[in-house]
């Protein structure tokens, strides 16, 4: 049987620390203070944008949202995101994508400073995370994962960690992330050949593709530990990940549930992110 690497073991913990972070902040005069940026009425925005400003608030941050009509343009958007930059109490900022099909979402994303850039959606933040570069931020998901090895200790020095998913919001920064800690990393995609034979071959897999229960025990062998980055809905409409949990979980030596995983800590990187802003003010200012 597995270890389970569940967010449930280690979060209660994290929440103490980033609350006594946000104190010290607030105390030397700035309260880490999280902006919200929505365009429109989608549903999935309106809820995540609901539980993040919760999560944040009730961590010791303020908060600010800025919601605008469905219709806005390119240019009402980047003004939005303009004031943000300029306005000092304010420290990080979450933009909810998709935002609508006619504005221009990297005109948009690069216009947040990169100081602000909780979720690491610029190109400056995507350059510093390849550069090894602690300006800017790396996305919450990949930040996350790096959360939930610390947590459990591991270690990933010298060990081949194949990443299965290249997109910008978790793939690749998370191979970048993972090879600056000196891990051998095989990042993988929907044109990979001989998929299972490469996650077999690996020492821990993370998965992120999307794809509902996807990988089965042919994928896994005795040993690895799994880190499912996966957020679908199985045929029932249940929650789940991209590894078949049932069938992987008896055969490796520690997994990441879905629910309970990855995707419970990553608003707490979120809040990470927007904290460690606050603090390089004091930093600077001190
Ligand atoms: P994207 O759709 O942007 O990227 C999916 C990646 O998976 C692509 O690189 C794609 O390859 C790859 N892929 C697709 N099919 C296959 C296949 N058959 N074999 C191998 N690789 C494949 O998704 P995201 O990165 O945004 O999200 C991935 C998953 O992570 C989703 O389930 C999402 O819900 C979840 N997620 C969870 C978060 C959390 O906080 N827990 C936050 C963000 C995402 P290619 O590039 O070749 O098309």
């Amino acid at each position: 049987m597995a270890q389970l690497l569940s967010c449930k073991g280690f979060v209660a913990d994290f929440k103490e620390q980033l609350h006594a972070r946000a104190d010290a902040c607030t105390q030397a005069g700035a309260q880490p203070t999280l902006s919200v940026v929505r365009v429109g009425d989608k549903p999935d925005s309106v809820a995540y944008q609901n539980s993040a400003v919760k999560r944040a608030e009730s961590l010791g941050l303020a908060t600010r949202e800025f919601v605008l009509p469905e219709e806005s343009t390119t240019a009402d958007v980047q003004a939005v995101i303009e004031r943000i930059n300029q306005d000092a109490t304010i420290h990080g900022c979450l933009l909810l994508r998709p935002m609508p099909k006619h504005i221009d979402d990297a005109a948009v994303c690069n216009a947040l400073c990169l100081e602000k850039d909780s979720d690491g959606i610029t190109l400056a933040s995507a350059g510093a995370v390849f550069a090894d570069s602690d300006e800017g931020f790396a996305p919450c998901t990949p930040s996350a994962c790096l959360h939930m090895l610390d947590a459990y200790g591991i270690d990933v020095a010298g060990k081949h960690v194949v990443v299965v998913g290249r997109s910008l919001v978790v793939g690749k920064p998370l191979a970048m992330m993972l090879l600056r800690r000196n891990a051998t990393v095989t990042l993988c995609h929907s044109r990979t050949e001989n998929l299972a034979q490469m996650c077999q071959s690996a020492d821990i897999v993370v998965t992120a593709t999307g794809r509902a229960k996807a990988y089965g025990r042919e994928f896994f062998r005795e040993g690895q530990i799994v880190l499912d980055v996966g957020t679908n809905f199985d045929e029932n409409g249940k929650l789940c990940g991209d590894v078949d949990f049932d069938a992987v979980e008896p055969v490796v030596s520690a997994i990441t549930p879905v629910p309970g995983g990855i995707g419970g800590i990553t608003t707490c990187a979120l809040v990470d992110h927007v904290i460690a802003a606050a603090e390089r003010g004091v930093t600077k200012t001190a």
